[in-house]
Formats: C-alpha cells, structure tokens, sequence
C-alpha cells in the first residue's frame, strides 16, 4: 500500500491510440486509512463520548465504501470514451471486448454530440458513409443506362 498514489495520469488508449487522462488510483491508500481512522475516532468520541468498540465498526465500513468507490471509479475510468474498448474485459474474453467496441460504435453513430468529438471511430463511419453513397450512385447510374433512352425531338 503506497502513503500517496496518484490520482490521474495521461494513458494511451490501445485500441485507438488516443490520449487520454485516466484516474490510476486503484485502491485506497495510507492517506485514506488515517483519514479513516481519525474520521471514526472523532465520531466516536462525539457519540459516545469515548472509545468505543462500535467506532471500530464505523472504521471497517469507511474503507470497506471507500474501496468499492476507488475501485468502482477506476474500473469505469479505464474504459476509453473515444471508442468503447476496455482492456479488463479484453483480458478476459477478446471476442466480448469486440463486441462492445461494436455496440459502442452503433451506439455512438446515433448520438449527435459524438460527432463533435475527436474520436477516430468517426474515419470509420465517414468511410462506411462513403462507401453507401457510392453503392447509391452506382445503383441510379445503373438505372439510367438500363431505362430506354427518350427520343429527343
Ligand atoms: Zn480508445
């Protein structure tokens, strides 16, 4: 356990490449213990005027929360907002973080205020965009050539 651990750091996505600033800080830290501790005492004290058994109680509750917050915080953290890929899950299973980074992608196609972003998700879908309006173009101009041409007077 280290006395201070950082808060944020700039990371790079692995998917994206992009960078990004990201909360690091995984787990509490000494900081967080004596911060805990003194919290707990002087509550302790206030109720019930001494040293208390219960205030040991308050102790462990307070950073059994304050872990599941930092740890809850860095897990949502580490999840790239630019493209939706999350190398926890990728750890564990390749094909769902695909499937996420998909889901991600449709999903953010949709959202307006996506597209002010600078995620590189957007080359993706200005390329796919491309490419329908081409498959569209094609289709008119194979109409036309098949359509029997008009006597012109
Ligand atoms: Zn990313």
């Amino acid at each position: 356990m280290a006395l201070f651990s950082r808060l944020h750091d700039r990371r790079y996505c692995a998917f994206c490449k992009v960078l990004r600033r990201v909360y690091v800080k995984k787990h509490v830290d000494v900081t967080n213990v004596v911060g805990a501790i003194l919290f707990s005492t002087s509550l302790a004290y206030t109720v019930w005027g001494e040293p208390d058994p219960r205030g040991l109680v308050i102790f462990c509750l307070f950073i059994v929360g304050s872990e599941f917050f930092v740890y809850a915080r860095w897990r949502t953290a580490i999840k790239c907002k630019m493209c939706g890929f999350d190398p926890i899950l990728y750890k564990k299973s390749q094909a769902l973080a695909s499937l996420r980074v998909r889901e991600f992608f449709n999903e953010q196609v949709e959202n307006p205020e996506f597209w002010l972003t600078k995620s590189p998700l957007l080359r993706v879908q200005k390329g796919i965009r491309q490419n329908e309006k081409k498959a569209i173009e094609m289709q008119i101009m194979a109409r036309r050539s098949s359509l029997p041409q008009s006597k012109s007077p």
